[in-house]
């Protein structure tokens, strides 16, 4: 029996892990020439590690040298995103929903879809081959799915994805897979070990307009709840910020992405001016704009014409 690692891209995803274990079981059922090992090129996120436990399945193996081992790549099928070593490696497969970038000098075996994730292939997978799904396995490819497909919301999810997510609810005895997701998403976006500065800088952008120094951060969650007893902490620390920056304004969104808008926490030496380029009225340095999410397409472009014409 040859050992071949199932494995996905580096700083792996959950769509990656949750294929590499579904894949390599799946295989492992069907084939009995080879011995299938769920493998992963780095660690853990917050989430994988999260449903790994409460599902109680085992963490895959760490790989970090694959020259000479066999492989089959899952979720992704770009050398500069895989396991080190892969120039030397024997690849066996590829299963993935990533544009093609793949050039390899022997016919391998090769399956991309344009899914929203490589569990909803594999799910599928096993439905063609007859193949039972049990109930750990089923949330944990659902979840990836969910997490991949930011709960049927990104435009990458396809009809395909939705009808799997119903399959595979029903599978995991999960009633409402919609919770399932925002539950998961909760544990990724979860704030509550970070410090207000850590919040704000954690995808934070200068602009320089000519009215003076702009600083944006932009936080996502699925609960602005979460950030309720958080606002002050966060607001006096843009202050200081600006003050110790020489900024004109510090401002962090928290875009919710389950309601679609942003929660925007606002330091500034001209709230007037800011209150006529977002639009809105600001409430004790706060204010919620709906349907604003997007800091590149549509918060900088309203500063920029106000303040840097
Ligand atoms: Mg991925
Ligand atoms: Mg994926
Ligand atoms: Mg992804």
């Amino acid at each position: 029996m040859e050992k071949v690692y199932v494995i996905g891209h580096k700083s792996p995803d959950l769509d990656s892990i949750a294929a590499a274990i579904s894949y390599a079981n799946l295989k492992n059922v069907l084939e009995q020439t080879n011995k299938y090992i769920p493998a992963r090129a780095g660690d853990l996120n917050k989430e994988t590690k999260y449903l790994l436990e409460k599902l109680q399945l085992n963490n895959p193996e760490l790989l970090s040298e694959a020259k000479g081992k066999n492989l089959i790549l899952v979720d992704h099928n770009e050398f500069s995103q895989a396991v080190e070593g892969i120039e030397e490696a024997k690849i066996q497969e590829i299963l993935d929903h990533h544009k093609v970038n793949f050039q390899y000098s022997e016919p391998i075996y090769f399956t991309i879809k344009p899914w929203g994730a490589s569990c909803s292939i594999i799910t599928q997978m096993y439905f063609d081959a007859n193949i039972e799904i049990n109930k750990s396995l089923a949330s944990l490819m659902l979840g990836a799915i969910l997490v991949d497909t930011v709960i049927t919301k990104s435009p990458t999810c396809t009809d395909k994805d939705k009808e799997i997510i119903e399959q595979l609810a029903k599978l995991a005895d999960i009633d409402d897979w919609k919770n399932y997701g925002l539950e998961i998403f909760k544990v990724r976006s979860s704030v509550s070990e970070l410090s207000a500065a850590e919040i704000i800088k954690s995808d934070y952008k200068d602009f320089n307009f000519k009215a003076g120094k702009f600083g944006i951060g932009q936080v996502e969650t699925v609960d602005l709840s979460e950030f309720d007893d958080r606002r002050e902490e966060i607001i006096e620390e843009l202050e200081k910020i600006r003050q110790e920056g020489g900024y004109h304004t510090v401002i962090l969104f928290i875009t919710d992405i389950i309601k679609e808008g942003s929660l925007f926490l606002v330091s500034t030496q001209d709230p007037e001016g800011i209150e006529k380029a977002l639009n809105t009225k600001l409430d004790d340095n706060q204010t919620y704009l709906d349907g604003v999410i997007s800091r590149k397409k549509q918060v900088a472009p309203k500063l920029t014409q106000f303040f840097d014409n």
